[in-house]
């Protein structure tokens, strides 16, 4: 009987794209549905054979057995030894001291890179230039198309590699090879709360070229000039222009705050919990200050979660100062900057994105930006919760 192909919802897909590095036929494309990338089938090239349901995370939920967080997992506090690797990162370095060590062992890096049009996408490379590329986080989607099949190749020509991504991603990429190519391979997630929508991007990084009559040349999502735990954002034009403003002054990471063009899969992530497939976990230590008085934290901590023997004895030849810390400590911070764990809430946030995004596809980003969803202060925000908490605003 031929088979029923029917991909998971599009509230439920996280844009991780095994289905498309797994498809024969190259019958899954990807298309902009609203403000972010989702899969669809040609149905007059597939063949039906199954492979892209088959590594699709959200459809297994079941029946999935996590090999992560567990009794075996070992804790850390840690940084990169190099200062200025420390500072240019986005938390303590580590994603950078990772691609170092996997470099210098000759083993091929991927992570999250933007090209020359400021589009983000995983790259798979063995060239030194990597571990700068993939520095820092990039708060929207990174397109992984052709990636794990590339990985997979790899692989099975008995190179290693050493992936950095979200959970997601990792997961993803663990579906798309067998078991026995999996010692050759090192994935490492970062702690994710959710991903932006390039589409917005996009728009954004047009605004900022038309107002400064200048093309970006650099852009950095999580800037340290004023100390790691200030949430600021810097860029440079091409023209030597400099920007560096704290993150609720930018209408881009204002509405990343609000959690207005979060992918919808984010809100209710299956991964921020101990239900993690990588060898590695790592993400921004925040509250390290309150369990490590005496360290200097304004360089940057990252938290570390080693979940298995090849994740431990790698990142034990990592080029970082660490320390070992209680599971309690670390497991605070897994979920990712959501805090807002209720029902309701999440309902509620969901129906917000849904209708920013409405207004987005009706409007012009300057409309977006100049009337409907501006910027407001921390200290209108505050007055703002205060009368929604007296049922005064909606
Ligand atoms: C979308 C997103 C959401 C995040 N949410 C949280 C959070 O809620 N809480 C928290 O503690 N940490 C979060 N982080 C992780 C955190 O910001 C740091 O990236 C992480 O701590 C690693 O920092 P680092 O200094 O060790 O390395 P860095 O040099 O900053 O390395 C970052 C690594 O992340 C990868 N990366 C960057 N952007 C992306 C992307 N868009 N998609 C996939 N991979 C990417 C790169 O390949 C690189 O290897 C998030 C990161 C991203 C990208
Ligand atoms: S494999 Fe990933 S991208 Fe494809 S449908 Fe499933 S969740 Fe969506
Ligand atoms: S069923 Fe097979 S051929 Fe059809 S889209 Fe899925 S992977 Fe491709
Ligand atoms: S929040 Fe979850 S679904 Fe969204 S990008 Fe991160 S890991 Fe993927």
């Amino acid at each position: 009987m031929e088979k029923h192909i029917k991909l998971v919802e599009k509230a439920h897909c996280t844009g991780c794209r095994a289905c498309s590095n797994v498809c024969p036929t190259y019958s899954v494309k990807f298309e902009l549905k609203g403000l972010h990338f989702y899969p669809t089938i040609d149905e007059n090239t597939c063949i039906k054979c199954g492979k892209c349901m088959s590594v699709c995370s959200p459809l297994q939920w079941e029946s999935k057995h996590p090999s992560g967080i567990g009794p075996k997992s070992k804790y850390y506090c840690a940084w990169n030894t190099d200062a200025a690797e420390r500072h240019a990162a986005t938390s303590g370095g580590i994603g950078g001291a990772m691609a170092e060590l996997a470099l210098k062992n000759r083993w091929y890096v991927c992570g999250a890179v933007f090209d020359k049009d400021w589009r983000l996408s995983h790259i798979v490379s063995k060239d030194k230039s990597i571990s700068e590329q993939i520095r820092g986080s990039k708060y929207l989607q990174s397109n992984t198309d052709g990636v794990y099949a590339r990985i997979k190749e790899l692989l099975m020509h008995g190179e290693k590699v050493l992936f950095i991504g979200t959970p997601c991603q990792t997961d993803a990429l663990n579906n798309c090879i067998s078991a026995r190519l999996r010692d050759n391979l090192l994935l490492c997630e970062i702690i994710c709360h959710g991903v932006n929508s390039p589409k917005v991007w996009e728009d954004y990084k047009h605004h900022l070229e038309i107002s400064h009559k200048s093309s970006v040349a650099v852009y950095n999502f999580r800037s340290k000039s004023h100390g790691w735990g200030k949430l600021r954002v810097a860029y440079t034009l091409a023209n030597g222009k400099k920007v560096d403003v704290p993150a609720y002054q930018n209408i881009f990471h204002y509405w990343f705050g609000q959690h207005l063009m979060l992918r919808e899969s984010c809100f209710r992530c299956q991964y921020r919990t101990v239900n993690r497939y990588s060898d590695i976990i790592i993400g921004d230590f925040w509250g390290i200050e309150n369990i490590e008085p005496s360290l200097d934290v304004r360089g940057g901590v990252s938290v570390v979660i080693t979940n298995s023997p090849a994740g431990e004895s790698f990142f034990a030849d990592c080029h970082t100062t660490k320390k070992k810390i209680e599971a309690s400590s670390a497991l605070k911070v897994i979920k990712g900057f959501v805090d807002k764990t209720t029902e309701e809430r999440t309902v509620m946030e969901i129906d917000r994105m849904h209708k920013f995004e409405a207004d987005y596809i009706t409007h012009s980003f300057d409309v977006m930006y100049k009337e409907l969803y501006p910027l407001i202060t921390p200290t209108q925000k505050l007055l703002n919760s205060v009368l929604y908490h007296l049922h005064l605003k909606k």
